[in-house]
């Protein structure tokens, strides 16, 4: 669809809304646009590694980089690339079990650093901003659960993950996924961002999973902001400005019908990850945890994080945790009863998981004391 200049002005103001002041380098498209058009090569090293060796993939997101005009002044090159065809994917698959917008979304750099994309309604379009926030957080949370879940045949062999012992001696051989967490957890603490977290290599046996993870996590971050347009157009209850326990009913609402159409792209891209909400699952208890991390610095070590506020939910949305069990209970009733028992079973193992990594890294923050607090001899 054409926007018109007013348009653009809008998406800009909104974009500028969103941004902290700090991070303005990182999403200026000018100075973006003549680093893609000096570095072709490092964009196609970046590609393989983020796309694996999929030609015709790489082909697509290479064209979208060298082609790479910004619309705004905050543009990140990626946004196209890596949320375009996910877009694309969520609305056949919303189409597909028989939703429909009437009026068109488009995809624009959000400048939020933080983990969640934004959806904003108007009344001509729905405009959809996700960026390096989300990317950043999917990739390198992708990167700690594949390294996780690698480490556990090695050391258990192939049974079920049924109590905490099992977990616990996979990540006594091989703890990496686990350390990646804690960092992970730590800096999105102490920054609310994983945006210049740094490179973290991986053997290339894991780059299967870690893209089937990734797509899972980014997939869902997407069809729960495309529920929020489909909300928007047909349930008058949730539109306009909602007083907090409506806007906590709107949410629950958009992480299952999320689920919904995440579930039908599973079935159309056979990724049994998406299919059974694994995307949502690692993004709420990977968030769950840094708030946890984070809440602990403010109480322990107020002076690393005196410029900083202490975010969180503030009773607009639900907690993770609940957000986690509103999801479980959808997955499981909407299941056919011949699947349902082995859904369920990954889902709570997939959890377990989840669960132990949260629980040592923050035993493993809460133990470490701050030089000023400590109970010395
Ligand atoms: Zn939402």
């Amino acid at each position: 669809m054409k926007l018109t200049d007013d348009d653009i002005r809008y998406i800009e103001y909104l974009q500028g809304q969103l941004l902290q002041d700090d991070w303005e380098p990182i999403f200026d498209a000018q100075k973006w646009k003549s680093w893609t058009a000096d570095n072709v090569d490092r964009i196609r090293i970046l590609a393989e590694h983020t796309l694996g060796s999929n030609p015709e993939s790489l082909t697509e997101y290479l064209e979208f980089y060298s082609s790479f005009e910004p619309r705004t002044k905050y543009e990140v090159p990626a946004t196209k690339p890596i949320f375009e065809p996910i877009l694309e994917e969520v609305q056949k698959a919303a189409s597909e079990i028989g939703i429909k917008l009437t009026r068109p979304v488009v995809l624009f750099s959000s400048t939020d650093i933080s983990a969640t994309p934004a959806a904003r309604p108007t009344s001509t379009e729905h405009l959809l901003f996700a960026g390096p926030g989300t990317y950043a957080f999917c990739n390198y949370w992708g990167k700690s659960l594949t390294a996780v879940t690698m480490a556990l045949a090695p050391s258990i062999g192939f049974k079920r993950i049924e109590t905490q012992d099992d977990l616990d001696a996979a990540f006594r051989m091989d703890p990496r996924g686990l350390i990646l967490a804690a960092r992970l957890a730590l800096h999105y603490a102490a920054f609310g961002t994983l945006i210049g977290f740094g490179e973290v290599q991986q053997p290339a046996i894991y780059t299967a999973y870690r893209i089937q993870l990734v797509d899972a996590m980014e997939t869902f971050a997407i069809a729960h902001e495309y529920a929020h347009f489909v909300a928007e157009e047909n349930l008058v209850e949730f539109s306009g400005a909602l007083e907090p326990a409506r806007n906590q009913a709107l949410e629950l609402f958009c992480d299952q019908l999320g689920i919904a159409i995440g579930r039908e792209c599973g079935n159309a891209t056979d990724n049994y990850l998406k299919f059974a909400g694994i995307g949502a699952l690692v993004s709420f208890r990977a968030i769950q945890l840094c708030e946890s991390v984070r809440q602990f610095l403010f109480a322990s070590i107020p002076e690393l994080m005196k410029d900083k506020k202490l975010g969180g939910s503030s009773g607009s949305h639900p907690s993770p945790e609940e957000r986690i069990e509103n999801i479980k209970l959808y997955l499981y009733n909407h299941t056919a009863p011949d699947q349902r028992q082995e859904l369920e079973q990954f889902v709570e193992e997939y959890d377990r998981i989840l669960s132990r990594i949260s629980a040592i890294v923050t035993m493993a923050v809460a133990s470490v004391q701050a030089p000023g607090n400590s109970h010395g001899p």
